[in-house]
């Protein structure tokens, strides 16, 4: 054994889903665990993902304990398109066999962890998988370790999104409206929340058939974790954890340090190396040019809009985007693609967009287009971004939200609906203006919604002035020092942690004790 292993804690074995929303949380989990404690973390996934992964990653002091594993995956064999491992520009038809396919990594996982018993003469102390990796719980069990799943989303999307999976409650009404299991039956869900696959989904279904059986699955962990902060949504921790009947620890937000300090926002002058040096990806702009862009606006004055990893919106969408927020004279920083029915990848033409609205926004200054990929943690952590028109992703809304940008809500798929019904209605830092790709969006609304949103007084203010707490009950979560200063987020994770290293004294595993605890505590209240 080398002397790295013979420090080592132990190890650790985390599984995340093929989607670029979900690899970059479990990079920063794995971080996170390592910097907590010597532990050997090994992160596994297909070849390209790896890849990915692997040009994130930086040799010094933070990534030295992280191994990455390779898992052996053809995706023709699972009727994907040649080299395709990954959620992004996937047609959404094909999205359902990434999913399937995802089942096909146990073998090999099953493998690894052998092979990491064998050679450690233990177990490793816990795999991490991903929800929809339920299958590893199976494995888990079976080869004398314990299985926590990680949710990258937040407590209330994530419960809703697994309570609707499961029950499928919009099949039992008519309504447009419904309750959903684990909510307060005051709690309505509408159908204009869910998307397309779901909706139609009626349990014999390929979506129905991943995502019921895997979700099942994961509810059998010993544990989850979960890349939120307990004091910014009490409301959904609460709901989830009597739900799974499980512990839920709250160890987020895993955004990258620098944007949790408390420094205050980049300055005019400072540097151009950016906040994503590691992000994988080639800027559609420079980061020089960007930061001129803000830097001539006034402070929150800049609506930033992007869709996340790999959304698009319809091209009569984009058409009354442009013109709504031309009509709003606000400036604008729009990460922009060719719209839905084209090769998302491909070249952007100008018909996409009103004649000459380029060309207009660029030299009155208001508008910045960004091709393809802007560098979003910059963007929102620039003191001049007043707003953020997003499709609320939760890494998106943790990045907006730890800088005190309130988000303008457009919601398209997975539990992004959730989050921004999260957010209007519990946090009080959103304001909804479309929901999906299929609706028709005025310009008029558009102009009025950005309007609304970036002005200093009324809904604006009172929204800035909500994701402002939020931004500061993030940062107190993650504060680091003695037991009584550490925050919330800190505390989680030393919990965590002490769980999955066993309690030595009694030669039990707590999360037993934890778990059974739990189950009688809520079998005694609804008994
Ligand atoms: N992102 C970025 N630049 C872009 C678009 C997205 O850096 O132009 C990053 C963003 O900072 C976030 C991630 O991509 O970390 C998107 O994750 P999210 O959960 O918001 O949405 P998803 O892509 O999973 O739908």
């Amino acid at each position: 054994m080398d002397d790295s292993k013979s420090q080592s804690h132990g190890h650790i074995v985390m599984l995340p889903f093929m989607a670029h929303g979900h690899l970059i949380p479990f990079l920063a989990l794995a971080r996170r665990i390592c910097r907590q404690a010597p532990f050997s973390v090994t992160l596994a996934t297909t070849p390209l993902n790896l890849r990915y992964l692997r040009s994130t990653i930086s040799p010094d002091d933070d990534d030295s304990g992280i191994r990455l594993y390779e898992i052996p995956f053809c995706s023709s064999d699972h009727g994907l398109p040649p080299d395709t491992e990954n959620t992004e520009n996937l047609p959404f038809n094909k999205i359902v066999k990434l999913f399937h396919s995802s089942v096909s990594l146990a073998g090999p996982v099953e493998c690894l962890i052998s092979d990491i018993t064998t050679e450690e003469g233990r177990p490793p102390l816990c795999v991490i998988s991903d929800v929809f990796l339920g299958w590893s719980v199976d494995i888990a069990k079976r080869l004398g370790t314990k299985n926590i799943a990680f949710t990258t989303g937040g407590a209330y999307g994530t419960l809703a999104y697994i309570s609707i999976w499961v029950h499928l409650p919009h099949r039992s009404t008519d309504s447009e409206e419904f309750s959903v299991p684990g909510f307060p039956e005051q709690c309505r869900f509408h159908r204009s929340q869910l998307h397309r696959y779901i909706r139609e989904a009626d349990v014999t279904d390929e979506w129905s058939k991943f995502f019921q059986v895997q979700i099942k699955l994961s509810s059998a962990s010993d544990g989850w974790l979960c890349n939120s902060v307990e004091e910014i949504e009490p409301l959904g921790f609460d709901l989830l954890r009597k739900y799974l009947k499980l512990p839920v620890w709250a160890i987020g937000p895993l955004v990258p340090s620098p944007l949790l300090q408390k420094s205050s926002p980049i300055s005019p002058n400072s540097s151009l190396k950016s906040l994503q040096k590691h992000s994988g990806k080639a800027f559609g702009v420079s980061l020089a040019k960007c930061q001129d862009f803000l830097n001539s606006h006034g402070p929150n004055s800049v609506l930033y809009i992007s869709f996340g990893s790999q959304n698009t919106i319809s091209p009569s969408q984009m058409m009354q985007l442009a013109i709504g927020l031309e009509s709003s004279g606000k400036p604008f920083l729009w990460v922009i693609r060719p719209p839905l029915g084209f090769d998302i990848k491909g070249e952007f033409r100008p018909e996409w967009l009103p004649p000459g609205f380029e060309d207009r926004v660029t030299k009155s200054k208001k508008g910045l287009l960004v091709r393809n990929w802007a560098p979003q943690l910059d963007i929102l952590s620039h003191g001049s971004t007043g707003a953020f028109l997003s499709h609320c992703g939760w890494n998106s809304i943790m990045e907006s939200l730890s800088q005190g940008v309130p988000i303008v809500g457009w919601p398209m798929a997975a539990e992004q609906a959730y989050n921004a019904k999260m957010m209007v209605e519990e946090m009080g830092v959103c304001v909804e203006l479309m929901r999906g790709v299929e609706s028709r969006i005025e310009a008029e609304e558009v102009k009025r919604v950005i309007e609304l949103v970036l002005e200093e007084e009324g809904k604006g203010g009172e929204m800035k002035e909500r994701a402002n707490a939020v931004m500061g009950q993030m940062r107190e979560a993650v504060k680091e020092g003695s037991d009584d200063e550490k925050g919330s987020s800190v505390k989680a994770m030393d919990e965590f942690v002490r769980t999955v290293l066993g309690d030595s004294t009694n030669g039990t595993f707590p999360i037993e004790q934890i778990r059974n605890s739990i189950q009688s505590a809520y079998v005694n209240r609804s008994g």
